[in-house]
């Protein structure tokens, strides 16, 4: 990458997943993916005078099991805070989030090559409404569905070098979330968003450089895309002796590029604060085996023991673990004739071969 010849890139990353509930993280209202706008909502989403949040237990052990699959350490105890701000699909004006007293802490996830990225926490909170903008003539509609599902946020370390390693990462972290079906990650749905933090750092120097944060990133290519674009746009203003200001940025897939959205003094100062309707939250250690007696073996662990214990070739073990079905289809026929390669070419060859034809 010799467009930022004499930079090394310098990324963290938030990401955002939809846990799989049935219902709200503070209300009974159902947690579903298009139901007619504005039919799964209460006073509670809705932020009506009194009402009082009540905490979905299972998103709180959806949000450990999350942290548990990347060895986070579980909070016993942990705060729910309100993140005050004032936008049309949030109609409570503010958030419930967790700030000082975050679920999970620590954590990692080892990419192919070794290294490790390591996380900062993995909290939860719950998402805002949807907007869709129609057109200047209509305006703007609101869906308030979406108002208070549960969400994890994850925040990873300023750990990542490239983009490459950025959407490695993404998708072994949706690997361990659909496989412990803690979350469906589908991008397309906003089920799995992401934001890039992102500075240069002279080569050879340890200091960190100013940075941006990029939103609005729902896939994979457009990830990469923004990255490769921010990288050189930032390359571009420190060699030619300027500063990067920091800001948010708004990627723009059609466009392929970011504008600015807010700069660091326009920054909204959120007044975190306890919630003072939830109680904090004790988490007790039949509560974490509680959770660790649902959880299945990790898909970079079944890769291991693929190849380790049944002989299997590194390409038979990534394609078997694909998906959880193929995955425990496969330990089941194992279980019955005891011929790994004999199973594996079957599966891959023949099987996937009619699944795929057929549909
Ligand atoms: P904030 O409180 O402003 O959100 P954090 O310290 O929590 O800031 O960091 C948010 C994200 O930005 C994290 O993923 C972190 O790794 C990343 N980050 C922090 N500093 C830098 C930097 N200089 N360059 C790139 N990413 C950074
Ligand atoms: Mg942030
Ligand atoms: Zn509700």
């Amino acid at each position: 990458m010799s467009y930022i010849d004499g930079y090394d890139i310098v990324i963290g990353l938030e990401i955002h997943a939809e846990l799989k509930t049935k219902t709200k993280v503070f209300c009974s209202c159902k947690n579903e993916f298009g139901a007619q706008p504005n039919t799964n909502t209460c006073p509670v989403c809705t932020g009506m005078p009194g009402a009082l949040p009540i905490l979905n237990k299972r998103a709180v052990e959806l949000a450990i099991k999350a942290g548990l699959s990347f060895g986070c350490d579980i909070s016993r105890y942990s705060v729910f805070e309100r993140k005050n701000y004032f936008y049309p699909d949030l109609s409570k004006a503010y958030q419930i989030s967790q700030l000082v007293y975050p679920l999970c802490v620590g954590g990692k996830v080892e990419l192919d090559s070794g290294k490790t990225i390591r996380l900062n926490r993995i909290h939860l909170e719950e998402d805002a409404g949807k907007l869709t903008h129609i057109s200047k003539a209509v305006g703007t509609l609101v869906d308030y569905n979406r108002g208070g599902t549960p969400l994890i946020e994850m925040v990873t370390e300023p750990d990542f070098s490239s983009a490459e390693e950025v959407v490695e990462f993404l998708k072994k972290v949706r690997e361990n979330l659909v496989f412990e079906n803690i979350a469906n990650c589908y991008m397309e749905e906003g089920g799995m968003r992401c934001d890039v933090n992102l500075s240069l750092k002279k080569k050879g120097t340890s200091e960190l450089g100013i940075r941006t944060e990029m939103k609005n990133l729902n896939s994979f290519k457009s990830v990469q895309r923004a990255i490769e674009y921010e990288a050189k746009r930032q390359a571009e203003v420190l060699s030619g002796g300027g500063v990067v200001i920091q800001e948010t940025r708004k990627w723009n897939d059609d466009k392929g590029k970011s504008t600015s959205m807010r700069t660091k003094e326009q920054a909204q100062d959120y007044r975190y604060f306890p919630d003072p309707d939830i109680l904090a939250l004790n988490i007790s250690d039949e509560d974490i085996e509680r959770v660790k007696d649902e959880m299945v073996m990790l898909p970079a662990k079944r890769r291991e023991v693929y190849q380790e214990e049944y002989g299997l070739p590194l390409y038979d073990a990534q394609i078997l673990t694909s998906s959880k079905y193929i995955s425990d289809y496969f330990e089941k026929c194992l279980s019955l004739l005891n011929l790994p390669k004999k199973i594996s070419n079957w599966i891959m060859v023949d099987l996937l071969k009619l699944i795929k034809e057929q549909e």
